[in-house]
């Protein structure tokens, strides 16, 4: 059997772990961490459990792929529910819109709420999916760096329709022409967060994120999102995939510009091939740091990070649903704040994700499990705990003026993550949440292939190289890599 050897089980390495096993290869992963999952873990804190990174769920067709793959059932070992609404908003004057999964309803309630015509919703939407039809299976799900991908006859089609991908205006500009309410521009501007990135420089192509969340749903895995990460380990466990926890890999070993294994503490590893799940920029600084280094890639800037109190919160907030947003008062502040002043804004968006609203064992009986985060700069080196003090303040003055209570009494349990243990956690440059951001036109060119140009059977998955960040690019990064692999076989 031809051997292969996974740096990081991060979502992206367990899928890849799984997909390489079935096509007959020996795999071992090695986790720095004791757990596997990387950003994609879980917090249990005196009877609250929390998910620690990612909290909405998309596309969750690439997680039952896998199971598929290897002849199992995916709806018997994990199951997941479709959300009615995918977010429940709030604004400073008492404003509140739910967005209905089913479109027509969310049409109707922003032309009752806010008098924009339903019409203004539907014809959006239907721009995001024809982004998508034509992006997708281009950008999404084929190596960028393959002359085959420009040649294919789907590329071809999307050639002609340049004009209408939103290649050459802002996110924000899109949202201006085609909605009238600045409440609705806003809340179409905040997928721009969605992939770490700044609404008012990020191309309109971006306006494809929607596309996921309303025609294709926002899902709720049953046992909480941490269940992607364990119900993929323990399928990949069944195929036979060892895992190694508390081993950090030390360097890839190449030889005549091949890579030929790993160094961990226990000594060198040989293997056929060497897939890495690090994050690109830590990768090259520490596990490739005697190769050559792919400086122009390395030095693109990053998406934004996160600030996360996660409380335990001891009252029921009937009012609050699985995603609720407070909005700003002051978008393009805040996010001046967040890409260019490096900073944060005094009056930050506020997203609270409450799991216990759909499953009830995450929290103690009338309590909630509040994972309350706000986007927030990349880590450049800023006063992390100065900045910390004075955004919990901001945020709980939000929280009690929207939701007219007191909670800082009403927290029981607290833990806060930041750019800082984000990096520290995951390993993830300046504790970026997806990579790369998106603010400009080139960032989908300008993120590491799957596979490296000068170091044969190496190869690269994640959410810092090709496609993206986030779970479904993640997943499906793993997914282009081992076709190249199998290919180059
Ligand atoms: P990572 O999760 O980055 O894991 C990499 C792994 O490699 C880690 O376990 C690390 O310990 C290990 N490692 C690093 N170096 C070494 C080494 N030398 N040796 C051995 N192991 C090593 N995505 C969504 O889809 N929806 C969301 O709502 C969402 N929200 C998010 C909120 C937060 C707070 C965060 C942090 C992320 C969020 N994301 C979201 C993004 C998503 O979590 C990531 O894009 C995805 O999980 C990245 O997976 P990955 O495979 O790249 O690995």
């Amino acid at each position: 059997k031809e051997k292969a050897l996974i740096i990081g089980s991060g979502i992206a390495g367990i899928a890849a772990s799984i997909r390489l096993a079935v096509k007959g290869y020996q795999v071992e992963v090695f986790e720095a961490n004791a757990y596997p999952g990387g950003k994609l873990s879980e917090l249990v804190i005196q009877g609250y459990r929390f998910d620690a990174g990612p909290s909405l769920f998309t596309l969750p067709d690439q997680v039952e792929e896998l199971f598929k793959l290897a002849g199992q059932n995916p709806d018997e070992h994990f199951k997941y529910l479709k959300l009615d609404v995918a977010c429940h908003y709030f604004w400073e004057d008492g404003k509140q819109l739910k967005a209905w999964s089913d479109v027509n309803r969310f049409a109707e309630e922003v032309e009752t709420k806010l008098g924009e015509p339903a019409s203004h919703i539907r014809e959006a939407l239907k721009r995001s999916a024809f982004i998508y039809d034509h992006l997708a299976p281009l950008f999404m799900h084929r190596s960028l760096h393959k002359f085959g991908t420009w040649t294919n006859p789907q590329a071809l089609k999307s050639y002609l329709k340049m004009g209408k991908l939103g290649i050459f205006s802002t996110m924000n500009k899109a949202n201006e022409q085609q909605f009238q309410h600045p409440k609705l521009i806003q809340l179409f501007n905040r997928y721009a967060t969605y992939n770490g990135s700044n609404p008012y420089q990020t191309p309109a192509t971006l306006n494809i994120i929607p596309h996921l969340e309303f025609n294709i749903g926002a899902f709720f895995p049953k046992k909480g999102m941490h269940d992607i990460t364990m119900s993929l380990y323990k399928l990949a466990k069944s195929l036979g995939v060892t895992y190694h926890f508390i081993s950090p890999v030390e360097e890839i070993l190449v030889e005549n510009g091949k890579a030929v294994g790993v160094l961990t503490k226990e000594g060198e590893l040989r293997a056929d091939i060497v897939v890495n799940n690090m994050d690109m920029v830590n990768a090259y600084k520490t596990i490739l740091r005697k190769q050559k280094q792919p400086k122009l890639l390395l030095e693109q800037p990053k998406s934004s990070s996160a600030l996360i109190f996660y409380w335990g919160v001891k009252q029921h907030f009937p009012a609050l649903d699985l995603h609720n947003i407070l909005f700003s008062g002051d978008y393009k502040a805040e996010f001046d704040h967040i890409f260019n002043k490096g900073s944060i804004y005094s009056d930050p968006t506020v997203y609270i994700n409450i799991t216990s609203v759909y499953k009830e064992d995450d929290a103690p009986a009338g309590c909630m499990n509040w994972f309350t985060m706000i986007n927030v700069p990349n880590n450049q080196g800023q006063d992390w705990d100065k900045m910390i003090a004075e955004a919990r303040k901001n945020i709980l003055a939000k929280i009690n003026r929207i939701l007219k209570t007191d909670l800082d009494p009403l927290i029981e349990v607290e833990e806060i993550l930041d750019p800082r243990t984000i990096e520290s956690k995951t390993s993830s440059a300046q504790g970026a949440l997806y990579g790369n951001s998106s603010n400009n036109k080139f960032a989908a060119f300008l993120r590491h292939a799957n596979f490296s140009s000068d170091i044969k059977n190496l190869y690269f998955c994640g959410g810092s190289v090709h496609p993206g960040g986030g779970i479904p690019l993640s997943l499906l990064s793993a997914k282009i890599m081992t076709e190249l692999v199998v290919s180059d076989l």
